[in-house]
């Protein structure tokens, strides 16, 4: 029996012994091809010599510093980059540990912006119904996902929701895709204004919705009427690229293809791409620019924030990035998948939609597609089905979900950017 509290307590997974490029191999000798990168996070594959290598020279130069006493060259490098590829007026990060906190932090980061500025008052987020921002209390609090959320509802702050962007199930059939993002953003509109703006804090989403979704890109313009309308009520945009970010969907981060600079990104699985546990969030610099003129400080803080090891593996991937040309790749590549995708499973007749952007794909399930009824709610439908495609050396990442009553199924892909169309 395991000592090891695994995320099914019923079931001992199998022992990854060793990693290479798109492949896992267990203890039993069994090899499977990684198509979803663990959930969106090796963007890289296994084992790249170079990452390997930089999180080696780190180690034996400085393995750790407490970063209330020193910062690091390797984790300034690391902003820096970061910075320099992110959306405008992005200047400042936060490093973190992973996902959740990267949300956390931004939620802290969102708020004392406004207490700087004497508007104790503004305590409420708004964020949608679909969405997954991580499973600590704060980032649980703002996610839309109600079977992880339902047993610590007592414990969460009250977060109105809005409508997300799901046009396969959510667009009217006589309405057009312009008709149905103004609904939305309408709908979005109403809800800062029922909360009163001046209670609000911010607006958090996922650019490309991810675990709750299954990469779900926006409308055309849905994003920048987001940006409009916090504008116009004067709150920020948070926006979770933990899963769709990195590069993922072809450019570095997701929002870039909607033309929209959000106040906060916050950043994880591919930025370390599972090489380190790492995660960040990118702020305006206007925001971080109050906190130096007002009370000097972040008042939040973790031990391992902006790791060495951690920063010199991110710094990798990315400097591995764009040396191999790999975001142009995504793009090429993931027009291939989905090429591939619907040859595939285009007139599968448990096959509703094929969507994503770049590597960051996903097939919606449904039981009867003329109809789009889902299957019965059922979590051993996902178990299955992730179970199945282990027997056939294959790792893809099932979910599913209610949103407005409506049940969606999806299967995740998101293969490392290295996978080649031979492989
Ligand atoms: N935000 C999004 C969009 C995610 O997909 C996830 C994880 O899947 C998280 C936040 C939480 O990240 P982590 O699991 O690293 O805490």
């Amino acid at each position: 029996m395991s000592h090891i509290i695994h995320r099914s307590l019923r079931q001992v997974p199998p022992v990854a012994v060793s990693a290479k490029g798109i492949f896992i191999r267990d203890s039993e000798g069994n090899t499977y091809i990684d198509a979803s990168g663990g959930a969106a996070v090796s963007s890289l594959g296994h084992g790249h010599p170079d990452v390997l290598a930089a999180m080696h020279r780190q180690i034996d130069h400085c393995a750790y510093a407490h970063t209330s006493f020193f910062t690091t060259e390797v984790a300034e490098a690391l902003a820096d980059k970061l910075v320099s590829k992110a959306p405008q007026g992005i200047s400042q990060v936060y490093f973190v540990s992973g996902g959740s906190e990267a949300m956390e932090t931004a939620l802290k980061l969102a708020r004392q912006y406004f207490v700087e500025a004497g508007e104790e008052q503004r305590t409420m987020f708004i964020s949608r119904r679909q969405s997954y921002h991580g499973n600590t209390l704060g980032a649980l609090a703002v996610g839309g996902n109600e079977w992880r959320r339902k047993p610590f509802a007592p414990l969460l702050m009250e977060v109105p929701r809005v409508s997300p962007c799901y046009e396969y199930r959510g667009r009217g059939e006589d309405q057009t895709v312009e008709e149905y993002t103004q609904a939305l953003l309408d709908e979005l509109e109403d809800a800062i204004v029922r909360t009163g703006p001046e209670k609000v804090i911010g607006f958090c989403a996922e650019p490309v919705v991810g675990a709750t979704g299954g990469a779900i890109p926006p409308t055309p313009g849905y994003f920048r009427g987001v940006r409009k309308l916090c504008d116009q009520y004067g709150i920020l945009f948070i926006a979770d690229e933990v899963m769709c970010g990195m590069g993922r969907t072809g450019t570095m981060f997701a929002i870039e293809q909607d033309e929209v600079a959000p106040d906060l990104i916050a950043v994880a699985k591919g930025l370390g791409a599972g090489y380190q546990p790492i995660g960040a969030v990118l702020a305006q610099g206007a925001i971080v620019e109050r906190l130096r003129h007002g009370s000097g400080s972040f008042l939040h803080g973790h031990t391992y924030i902006g790791h060495p090891v951690a920063c010199a593996a991110a710094l990798a991937v990315q400097q591995v990035i764009e040396r191999d040309n790999l975001l142009a790749q995504v793009a090429r590549r993931g027009s291939s998948l989905r090429r591939m995708l619907g040859e595939a499973f285009g007139n599968h007749p448990h096959v509703g939609d094929i969507r994503g952007r770049g590597l960051f794909m996903a097939i919606e399930l449904v039981h009867d597609r003329p109809t789009r009824n889902p299957f019965p709610a059922s979590r051993k439908l996902h178990a299955k089905i992730k179970a199945e495609a282990m027997m056939r050396s294959l790792m893809v990442y099932p979910m599913g979900g209610t949103i407005d009553g409506q049940r969606g199924d999806h299967v995740l892909i998101a293969p490392p950017f290295i996978a080649s169309t031979g492989d």
